[in-house]
């Protein structure tokens, strides 16, 4: 059973020790990072930089804390995300959200470079063979994954175990096509188009942070560009886009390229802290953010990704929606994300723990506020 490090969002007097950020600095302390960081070691801190009109990422407030935690172990941290959009372009949307070297106190890098194609390829299971780990990613001697929890498309869930499973994996590949495509293909996605609903809107080309489609007189998709997220599906109104795909296939690789970039770490190198913040249905990668479906529940913290991720839902699960949300009216209980989603979870979770990523038994030790000297 894997211990895990649990900080309430609750606030229950008027004293900077009970914020989110005392409690986190002392889930720090307590976890001690000497165990996974030795002096001098670069340590990428993995975090999903955003979206152009997204906000509900996870806070520099925290991060500054994560890199001075580091630093004080010796590690040389440098903060780091695989690029979606343009790279440059992905580095001012980071700046956009407040995630630079003023406010985190680290480099901000982009880990497959500015254009997406640094990867090492490592074995990646069953179904990959093999996959692009972004090359700043690969070539760290430990990593600290920072990820926020909310839905996701396509995996029902993103925390910790896709966080890696897609982020950490490079944009695109010296071959001309999309490398982090290779797991969305898994599913076997069709991207649907159907042309008799189409009024040549051009929201679904506005969404596409890949160039996949271009509208003008008519509708083009290229496929060679396509990373099959399926955001142009969601983006238009007037369901003139469908999808098909193989979700288990899908989580099966998403799981398999998370265990390959763990892979690419000696054993004992990775912490996870996940944040149970801003709890949206989809994911940081949308260009918004939708209202959370339930209140703020903390941070998690501990050195298990299938253990942070299973823990994470089974308190994301048991919490009553909010109004005003995509969850509005939905009961709480096993299967919230899949009603609000459309996809089960559990399956990238669930398959990460039968390649041994790690257990789905867990237990919590909550950390109350931060203790004196
Ligand atoms: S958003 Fe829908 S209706 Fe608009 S151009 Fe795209 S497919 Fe057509
Ligand atoms: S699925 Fe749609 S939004 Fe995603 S890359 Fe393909 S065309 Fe772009």
């Amino acid at each position: 059973m894997k211990k895990l490090y649990f900080a309430d969002a609750r606030t229950r007097e008027i004293s900077y020790d009970v914020s989110m950020v005392a409690k986190l600095e002392q889930i720090l302390k307590e976890a001690d990072l000497s165990h996974y960081i030795k002096e001098g070691d670069y340590v990428a801190i993995k975090i999903h930089f955003g979206s152009r009109g997204g906000h509900r990422g996870i806070r520099p407030v925290f991060l500054r804390k994560i890199v001075e935690a580091v630093k004080s172990v010796g590690g040389n941290p440098f903060l780091t995300d695989t690029v979606r959009p343009k790279g440059l372009d992905y580095l001012e949307i980071a700046n956009m959200q407040g995630l630079n070297h003023l406010s985190v106190g680290c480099p901000v890098v982009l880990a497959d470079g500015l254009f997406g194609k640094n990867y090492v390829r490592v074995p990646a299971g069953e179904s990959l063979k093999e996959i692009g780990i972004a090359a700043e990613i690969y070539d760290a001697q430990a990593m600290i994954v920072v990820s926020h929890c909310k839905g996701h498309i396509q995996a029902g869930f993103g925390g910790a175990i896709k966080n890696l499973g897609m982020g950490a994996i490079s944009s695109r590949n010296r071959e001309g096509t999309s490398e982090r495509g290779k797991i969305h293909n898994l599913a076997r996605v069709s991207i649907i188009h159907f042309q008799d609903k189409c009024i040549l809107c051009g929201r679904c080309a506005e969404a596409c942070d890949h160039g996949a489609i271009t509208v003008g007189d008519t509708f083009e998709l290229d496929n060679t560009m396509c990373v099959k997220c399926g955001r142009c599906v969601e983006a238009c109104e007037n369901k003139a886009l469908g999808m098909e795909q193989d979700e288990e296939r899908m989580q099966r690789g998403v799981a398999e390229a998370a265990r390959a970039a763990i892979s690419t770490f000696e054993k004992g190198k990775v912490f996870y802290i996940s944040f149970m913040t801003d709890i949206m249905p989809h994911c940081d990668c949308h260009p918004h953010a939708d209202t959370p479906i339930i209140n703020d529940q903390g941070i998690l913290a501990g050195d298990d990704p299938v253990a942070i991720d299973k823990a994470a839902l089974d308190i994301i699960e048991s919490k009553n929606p909010l109004a005003d949300s995509a969850a509005e009216g939905m009961k709480p209980g096993k299967g919230l994300l899949e009603r609000v989603t459309k996809r089960n979870p559990y399956v990238h979770v669930t398959a990460a723990a039968d390649l041994g990523v790690g257990e789905l038994e867990y237990e919590l030790v909550t950390v109350e506020r931060k203790k004196k000297e």
